[in-house]
């Protein structure tokens, strides 16, 4: 088989099989285009992109004005590594720290990537400012939480699957529940060492739980009172998935650490970043921390355009107006379904809970049948399908998918 041959899509699933590390479960479609709100796979089928790459292609597939970004600054310069100025870097810089308003901004790859960074700030904020001594900091992290995969994150996941097997563990974390303003007041108090608190304003991974109206703007508060920083990772809810540039704003908080990834390059290029003003960025210096790629001049012109066409487009308004249309025509529906209990969520970042067993595989075959009817979408955690498509998506296409989602389910209606 010659390498640039046009593969069937058995031909591909099985050489992922056969020669890749076997991390993921895929819903077997094979995909070979994307354009906006749509993908085709390798037969020509169009679906409706229901995941967008788990928020990362909020702009939409391939956006051209962010692909002709890439393709000018990939024939110009693409990396100095930090041992040299690049002539792009500053100026992402300073347009990422206006547009979010904050002082400075690190620059990572990965999604993970930065959620390092902001442990490893905040806990050096901890000892340098706060006075904490050395080596007793401690994080407050949330149950459920996702933040990545490294083996500090994956420490204080609750998630088995995910740190079963790969301890020993990284100190310093302590786990609340999420939504739980009482569980953090009571560690806040009895605990002098508190650098942090990271959170998720919605918890995307574990399902698309959105806390208490309130939850954020207390738990705000109350880091504020013990001098904690309050560390936001928006790499799932940021960047207009929410309806608002943050998912913070709708309650009007600013983090101390905002945590980006994700829909920072519209997916077309791994960016990440943790902005923070100067009293905390301050305590990095030369060769606390640092990435061979974080800060590549085809990292910083591409989430320039991407965070552009965010503003430009309206995204934001955008997400917020179709959810609250989406939400409102599934739940008519939901008045009268048995296979579906209820759908949650905040601008186009929604889940529908099925009404079956964690483990009765509904969720899994209700999205087979939305593939087969032309709409991609995942099940996260057991019985519940997450939907995130592009925030680029018009009225008339989610009406389309509405009706397509609903006549998928009526055909699991008992
Ligand atoms: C996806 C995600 C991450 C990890 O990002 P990667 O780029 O996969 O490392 C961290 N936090 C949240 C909330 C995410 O959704």
């Amino acid at each position: 088989m010659a390498v640039l041959e046009q593969l069937t899509s058995q031909q591909a699933i099985d050489l992922e099989k056969r020669y890749g590390s076997n991390t993921y479960h895929p819903l077997p479609v094979v995909l070979s285009k994307g354009e906006g709100v749509f993908v085709w796979d390798v037969n020509g089928k169009k679906y409706y992109d229901f995941l967008s790459a788990y928020s990362a292609v909020n702009q939409g597939h391939c956006h051209p004005k962010i692909v002709n970004a890439l393709i000018k600054q990939a024939q110009t310069l693409t990396l100095t590594s930090r041992a040299f100025h690049n002539d792009v870097l500053g100026k992402y810089e300073k347009f990422a720290c206006e547009y979010f308003g904050y002082d400075k901004l690190l620059p990572m790859n990965s999604g993970a990537e930065a959620v390092e960074a902001a442990i490893k700030l905040c806990r050096k904020w901890g000892y340098e400012v706060k006075g904490i001594k050395e080596h007793e900091a401690k994080i407050i992290v949330c149950n459920k939480n996702f933040h990545g995969r490294t083996t500090t994150i994956v420490s204080f996941s609750s998630d088995e699957t995910a740190n079963k097997n790969f301890g020993p563990y990284s100190n310093g974390f302590i786990n609340i529940d999420f939504d739980d303003l009482e569980a953090l007041e009571t560690v806040l108090k009895s605990n002098k060492n508190i650098a942090g608190f990271l959170v998720e304003p919605i918890q995307g991974e574990a399902g698309v739980y959105v806390p208490s109206e309130g939850f954020l703007r207390h738990a705000k508060a109350l880091c504020e009172q013990h001098n904690v920083l309050f560390i936001a990772d928006e790499i799932q809810t940021g960047i207009a998935r929410t309806g608002k540039l943050l998912a913070v704003d709708h309650e009007n908080v600013k983090p101390d650490i905002l945590i980006l990834g994700k829909a920072l390059s519209g997916g077309v290029y791994p960016v990440s970043a943790a902005l923070a003003n100067n009293n905390i960025m301050d305590v990095l210096t030369p060769g606390t921390h640092g990435s061979t790629f974080g800060g590549n001049p085809m990292a910083a012109a591409v989430a320039i355009a991407a965070l552009e066409v965010i503003r430009d487009e309206n995204l934001a308004e955008n997400a917020g107006a179709l959810g609250q249309l989406f939400r409102s025509e599934l739940n008519k529906y939901i008045e009268t379904s048995s296979i579906v209990n209820l759908v949650r969520g905040k601008g186009l970042l929604n889940a529908i809970v099925i009404n079956d067993t964690e483990d009765s595989g509904t969720a899994w075959n209700i999205c087979l049948a939305l593939r087969d009817n032309g709409l991609l979408a995942k099940p996260t955690h057991g019985n519940i399908i997450r939907f995130a498509p592009p925030l680029v998506m018009t009225k008339e296409q989610l009406l389309d998918c509405v009706a397509i989602i609903t006549k998928t389910l009526k055909q699991f209606e008992k």
